[in-house]
């Protein structure tokens, strides 16, 4: 498989995670797959001008995935590694991405010792490199692309962590978190989660949490709260609301997905609706299969739902095998027919065209440019509708 180094990507330099350690005496090291070219899956066809296009629209525009998981996966494998362990980032995939920044989230987020562990010993791993650095501010994302690095922000898929503590949220934001989701799947403190049965919305100790989360200058996300949860956040909130990686149930029945009420109201308060990729997700109706393809049919239908101005990209990728890790911490998804209502497909063991964060930006904008959209199009969607976003909300 060919590597097309972007510019961005030129100031990494091989550091490997915990390089500064001494693997089997410091720590006990894992075998882990390659970050590129582990599957076959294949670039988005163009030709040469519209690739010359597509680097040039990566190099101008500014390029933010709203969710991903740069870790590389199984963690599985060792899950002691996952909880209180060492997750390996992957730099030599984000190198070769053509990303500015990447929201991100520690792998544990359910206790707060093991959320603690596993950001601060990230954090600890960035702090030995300069290609991919944290980030809290849109200044320093902006400064990253100019500096040719890449940011990363970090993030909470749900904000079980905090127990029915507000200042937990003031320690999070201090250790630099800037966006958490409300529930999980399960439900919280704050409100229900995405695949409960029945729907309470939003507690009022949820509605306590998005005012702190305002003040505090902290996004708020509602990619796995439940309809109602996520109705009434959005409600709640006095600055517009993320849905950092989801898809169209429209297009794809499943509790996963959003009606398009919540995207269709996210939209309308100002927000803006990641459209996601992981394994098992965003699928259409008798298409029998998950690829970019049906990726993108969710990114077209929100657009035409809500226009150009509220569109962004998710993906929810990972470096390694991903649909290996979802057997273990997500077998819902393969057991339980409610996880897609009732909905069949063909078993497949990776998103072809938009397998891991290395490729998935790439072959998007490709994809984009293939398909007819404009350059001002393509800014808005690939980075620059959440930078306006954050603009508001990061204040
Ligand atoms: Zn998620």
């Amino acid at each position: 498989m060919s590597i097309t180094r972007s510019a961005k990507g030129s100031r990494y330099k091989g550091y490997r995670s915990y390089q500064y350690l001494e693997a089997g005496v410091d720590y006990q090291p894992v075998a882990l797959p390659p970050e590129v070219g582990r599957v076959p899956s294949k670039p988005v066809a163009v030709s040469a001008a519209q690739e010359e296009r597509v680097q040039r629209l990566l190099r101008d525009c500014l390029v933010i995935s709203l969710h991903d998981h740069t870790a590389i996966y199984p963690l599985h494998a060792a899950d002691a590694r996952n909880r209180f362990g060492r997750a390996v980032t992957g730099y030599e995939g984000l190198s070769i991405s053509g990303l500015d920044a990447f929201f991100d989230t520690p792998n544990n987020f359910w206790k707060w010792d093991e959320l603690i562990h596993g950001l601060g010993m990230r954090l600890a791993d960035l702090a030995h490199q300069d290609f991919v650095v944290p980030a809290r501010t849109l200044a320093e994302i902006r400064a990253a692309k100019a500096n040719g690095q890449i940011a990363c922000v970090f993030t909470l898929e749900a904000a079980t962590v905090i127990e029915n503590e507000l200042d937990r949220l003031d320690v999070l934001y201090g250790l630099g978190i800037r966006l958490s989701g409300i529930s999980y799947s399960m439900s919280n403190a704050l409100g229900t989660g995405g695949r409960e049965i029945g729907d309470g919305g939003l507690t009022a100790f949820g509605r306590q949490a998005v005012k702190r989360m305002n003040k505090l200058g902290m996004a708020v996300d509602v990619s796995h709260a439940s309809d109602q949860t996520s109705l009434d956040t959005i409600a709640a909130s006095s600055v517009p609301v993320f849905i950092t990686h989801a898809g169209a149930r429209s297009l794809w029945n499943a509790p996963r997905m959003k009606p398009d009420a919540v995207i269709v109201a996210c939209a309308e308060r100002g927000g803006v609706i990641g459209v996601e990729a992981a394994p098992m997700t965003t699928l259409v109706t008798d298409q029998g299969t998950q690829t970019i393809d049906t990726v993108m049919q969710h990114f077209e239908y929100v657009l035409h739902l809500v226009g150009i101005d509220h569109i962004a990209f998710g993906p929810d990728t990972s470096f390694g095998d991903h649909v290996g890790q979802l057997r273990v911490s997500h077998p819902h998804l393969f057991n339980d027919p409610r996880a897609h209502g009732g909905l069949t497909f063909e078993p497949f063991d990776y998103v072809d065209g938009i397998e891991n964060p290395g490729e998935g930006f790439l072959n998007i904008v490709r994809w984009l440019v293939a398909h007819g959209y404009s350059d001002g199009d393509i800014a808005k969607a690939i980075g620059g509708n959440i930078a306006r976003v954050l603009e508001e909300v990061w204040t």
